[in-house]
C-alpha cells in the first residue's frame, strides 16, 4: 500500500524472513562478491582516467574493491563550465520531464539493488540490513522529490492583487548546485541531495566522500541511464581539501548542499563568504551529540533494545545515533544490567554476513580517533562494558562497542562518530538540569525519550532544542516523507531532508506582476 498518496509508490525493500524473497536476493548478491569496480570522474558522461587509487574494504584491508581516479583541475574546470552552460535549458525543461527521469532512476536503483548493496558492504563496510535500508531510502528520496517538485513547480502560484493585475510567484532552480556528501550514507544521502537539486531545476556537481567514490559513480551512471542529461549531472570524486575546496570556491556555482561534519560545514561557509560573485545559500546537515532521556516509568528491556539499535548498529556511524543516555537513578542499575547482557550478544564481524550486528568503522583514522576516545573516557568515567573484538577482525577497522558512565555531558567536547555510548544518571529533581545540559552542547539533531508518563515525555520533547524527537522507540532510521530529518544549531542550517519544505532551499523565487 502507498501511505504517501497515490502518486508515489514506496520502495519495495526486502523482508529477509521470507525465504522466497531472501534466497534469490542472496544468490544475486553473491555475484558481486569478487567484482572489481573501476570508477573515476564522470564529466559530460565520459569516465576520465588518471592516477588510480586502490579501494580496499574497511572490514578487511587485504580485500580490494576496485580502483578510482580522482578529479584533477582540468576535470573540475570542464565539469563546472558544462554544468553552467547546461543550466538554462535544464531549468526550462518541464518539471514533469525532470520528475520522470528521477522516477526512472528510482526504478533502476531497485533493479540494481544487489550490486548497490554489495558495494555498500564492501566499500563502506555497511551491514546487509543497512545496505537494504540504504537503497530503499535512496529510492524514496528520488520518488519523493519528483512528486514534490511537480506539486511546487508545475504552475506558478497565483496571488491575490488589485483588479486588473496578475500576480504570480514562480520557483526556479538557482544554477549549478554543488552537492557534497559523507561516506556514512554513500547512496541515500548522495542521491538525496542530487535528486532534490535536479528536481528543483538545478544542474549538479556531485562530490562523494573520498571513501565511497565507487558507490557514487554507479549512482551517477544510473542517473544518466535514467535520462538525466550528462551535462546536467557531473561527478567529481576526490578529497575535500582538493576537489571540495576548489568547487566551493568557484564563482560559477549557485548553491551548496553539504552533509558531513560541523567543522567542514563551517569551513565551506567561510569559503563561500570569501569568494567573489553572488551570495549563495549553504544547506548544511551536520553532526550531533544526541541524547536519550529515560525516566523511572520506562520499561528497561524496551529501553535497552532501543539503546542498542540507536548506539551500536551501523557501528554507531549515523548522525542520528545515540551518544549520551540519561537514566533516572531509580531505574539506572537495572537498565545498565540489561544493557551489559545485551552488549554481550552483539555479533561483531564481517558486514557481508547477515548475522553481523556491528561491522567496521570507515577507515584507519576513524578507528584511531575512536580508540583514543575510549582510552580517555575510561579514565574520566567508569566502564560499563567494552566488547572484545573477535578473531577475524584483525585486518579491518574494528572498534569495540563500549559503554562508559560519566558525570556530565560537558566532558564530551565533540561528536564521537562510532559505537561508544556514554551514560549519565540523574535524579527526578534534576530534570531541568538534564535538559539544560543537552541544550548546552549547541547540537540539536535527535533526541530519544523513554517514559510511560505522556505529559513528562512531551515536556522533555518540547524543551530540548532538536530537529527530531523519538518517544518510546529507537532514534535512528527516519523515513522519507514521514519523518522529515534534520537538525538545528551546530547540527545544521535546518533543512528537513525528505520533508515538504526541503526543495524550497534549492530554488529562487520570482514574482511577476502583470498589468497588461
Ligand atoms: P566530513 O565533514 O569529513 O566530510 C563530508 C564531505 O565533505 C566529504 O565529501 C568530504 O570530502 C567533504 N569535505 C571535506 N573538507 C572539505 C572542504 N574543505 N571543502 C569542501 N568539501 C570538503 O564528514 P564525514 O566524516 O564524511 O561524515 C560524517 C559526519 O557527517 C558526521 O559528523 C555526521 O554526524 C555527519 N552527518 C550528518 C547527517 C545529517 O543529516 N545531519 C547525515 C549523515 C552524516
Amino acid at each position: 500500500a502507498d501511505i504517501f498518496g497515490s502518486e508515489r509508490k514506496n520502495s519495495k525493500g526486502l523482508n529477509m524472513n521470507i525465504i522466497s524473497e531472501s534466497e534469490p536476493f542472496f544468490a544475486a548478491l553473491e555475484q558481486f562478491k569478487n567484482t572489481q569496480w573501476q570508477a573515476g570522474p564522470l564529466v559530460n558522461g565520459k569516465t576520465l582516467t588518471g592516477e588510480h587509487k586502490t579501494v580496499v574494504s574497511p572490514f578487511d584491508t587485504t580485500q580490494t574493491v576496485g580502483q578510482v581516479a580522482f578529479a584533477d583541475d582540468a576535470a573540475i574546470e570542464q565539469a563546472l563550465a558544462s554544468a553552467e552552460a547546461a543550466f538554462t535549458s535544464w531549468a526550462r525543461t518541464p518539471v514533469e520531464t525532470r520528475a520522470s527521469a528521477l522516477q526512472k532512476l528510482a526504478d533502476l536503483l531497485e533493479e540494481n539493488r544487489e550490486e548497490l548493496i554489495a558495494l555498500c558492504t564492501r566499500e563502506a563496510g555497511k551491514s546487509i540490513q543497512d545496505g537494504i535500508d540504504e537503497v530503499r531510502e535512496a529510492v524514496d528520496f528520488c520518488r519523493y522529490y519528483a512528486v514534490q517538485a511537480k506539486k511546487m513547480m508545475a504552475k506558478p502560484e497565483l496571488l491575490p492583487g488589485p483588479t486588473g493585475e496578475l500576480n504570480e510567484l514562480f520557483l526556479q532552480g538557482r544554477g549549478v548546485f554543488v552537492c557534497i556528501s559523507p561516506w556514512n550514507f554513500p547512496l541515500a544521502i548522495f542521491l538525496g541531495q542530487v535528486s532534490a537539486a535536479l528536481a528543483a531545476g538545478n544542474t549538479v556537481i556531485a562530490k562523494p566522500a573520498e571513501q565511497t567514490s565507487i558507490i557514487g559513480y554507479r549512482a551517477v551512471q544510473l542517473a544518466h541511464q535514467a535520462g538525466i542529461p550528462v551535462e546536467v549531472l557531473q561527478f567529481l570524486p576526490g578529497t575535500g581539501a582538493t576537489v571540495g575546496s576548489a568547487i566551493t570556491a568557484d564563482e560559477r556555482i549557485g548553491g551548496v548542499c553539504f552533509t558531513g561534519s560541523t567543522g567542514t560545514a563551517k569551513l565551506i561557509n567561510r569559503t563561500l563568504a570569501n569568494r567573489d560573485g553572488a551570495i549563495i545559500p549553504l544547506i548544511a546537515e551536520t553532526g550531533g551529540q544526541n541524547a536519550m532521556v529515560v525516566d523511572s516509568t520506562s520499561q528497561p528491556e524496551q529501553v535497552v533494545n532501543d539503546v542498542v539499535s540507536s548506539s551500536f548498529t551501523s557501528a554507531g556511524q549515523r548522525c542520528s545515533a545515540l551518544r549520551v543516555l540519561f537514566l533516572q537513578e531509580d531505574i539506572a542499575d537495572r537498565v545498565i544490567e540489561v544493557l551489559q547482557g545485551a552488549m554481550d550478544e552483539l555479533v561483531i564481524g564481517n558486514p557481508s554476513s547477515v548475522k553481523t550486528d556491528v561491522g567496521p568503522v570507515i577507515d584507519a583514522t576513524a578507528k584511531a580517533n575512536l580508540d583514543a576516545h575510549i582510552d580517555h573516557i575510561k579514565q574520566v568515567g567508569k566502564l560499563i562494558k567494552q566488547m572484545p573484538l573477535p578473531a577475524g577482525t584483525e585486518n579491518g577497522h574494528f572498534v569495540s562497542p563500549t559503554a562508559v558512565e560519566i558525570d556530565s555531558i560537558k566532558v564530551l567536547e565533540k561528536e564521537h562518530f562510532g559505537p561508544i555510548l556514554h551514560v549519565i544518571r540523574y535524579k527526578a529533581s534534576e530534570l531541568a538540569h538534564v535538559i539544560d545540559e543537552i541544550n548546552s552542547t549547541g547540537f540539536g539533531l535527535t533526541l530519544g525519550i523513554h517514559s510511560r508518563n505522556e505529559g513528562h515525555a512531551l515536556e522533555v520533547a518540547d524543551k530540548v532544542n532538536v530537529g527530531n524527537v523519538y518517544i518510546n522507540r529507537n532514534q535512528i532510521g527516519a523515513v522519507v516523507g514521514v519523518q522529515p530529518f534534520g537538525g538545528q544549531g551546530l547540527s545544521g542550517t535546518g533543512p528537513k531532508a525528505g520533508g515538504p519544505h526541503y526543495l524550497t532551499r534549492f530554488v529562487t523565487e520570482k514574482t511577476r506582476t502583470n498589468n497588461i
